[in-house]
């Protein structure tokens, strides 16, 4: 099976439209979704609704639960906060109906897909470095456990001495007695200093993982986010992706 992973979409239609007809053209079997489909950006129903329509399942993000009520928004930075509220009265009910169809985790075949954590999928936990990956291993089915959430990509590794490393690749073979945390990156609003929407291929038969990039009209996205009057700040930092 060749699976087409996306992440953090963030309500950022150009974007998860370029990625879409990525996948498309590239032929994936599936697409699965690892959450956070909404907030920051000026597109939220539509968004939801390509992703209800395109994937075979989608996980739910922390985004999505602040839009449901289901968590405290009280750490949200201010940004994030004025978005929660704006989208949550845009949405229709067939969106929010789906957002609260989205499990915490999903197991697939021979990987794990969850938006921030494998331990404590709950805690929204981020996974930036080879110490925050260490205990999380101990949580994942399969070879592989796929994360978005930070919006930064990376590949940690867990070697057969049982330590981990970080791969700095973007096409990788994963080796099937190693084990593995990646994270996909954001369709939507990138945070590595590379404004183009990421995506990923994984390609169950060979298990082969690749991280791709995309160009969108970002300048349409912008002119939405400002005209709906979300911050402009939410717009600048697409441009330089972080
Ligand atoms: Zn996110």
């Amino acid at each position: 099976m060749r699976y087409g992973l996306i992440s953090d979409i963030h309500a950022n239609l150009e974007a998860l439209e370029a990625v879409l007809s990525e996948l498309e053209k590239a032929k994936v079997d599936d697409i699965l979704c690892l959450g956070d489909l909404i907030g920051y950006g000026p597109d939220p129903d539509k968004c939801v609704e390509l992703v209800r329509t395109n994937t075979k399942y989608t996980i739910a993000g922390n985004h999505d639960h602040a839009i449901l009520g289901l968590i405290d928004t009280r750490f949200f930075n201010d940004f994030a906060k004025k978005s929660v509220e704006w989208t949550k009265v845009q949405l229709s009910q067939t969106s929010l109906e789906f957002l609260h169809t989205l499990p915490l985790v999903a197991k697939e075949e021979n990987f794990t897909l969850v938006h921030a954590s494998p331990a404590r999928p709950e805690a929204w936990n981020y996974i930036l470095s080879v110490d925050d990956a260490s205990d999380n291993f101990n949580y994942i089915q399969g070879i592989c456990c796929f994360v978005g959430h930070s919006h930064v990509p990376i590949i940690l590794e867990k070697n057969y001495d049982e330590t981990v490393s970080v791969i700095r690749k973007f096409e990788l073979e994963l080796q099937k007695d190693k084990q593995y945390i990646i994270n996909i990156g954001s369709v939507g609003q990138p945070r590595d200093l590379d404004p183009r929407a990421a995506y990923a291929i994984f390609d169950t038969s060979v298990c082969e993982f690749e991280l791709k990039r995309v160009r969108y009209d970002m300048s349409k996205t912008q002119k939405k986010i400002i005209e709906r009057g979300l911050p402009v700040y939410l717009a600048e930092r697409l441009s330089t992706g972080q």
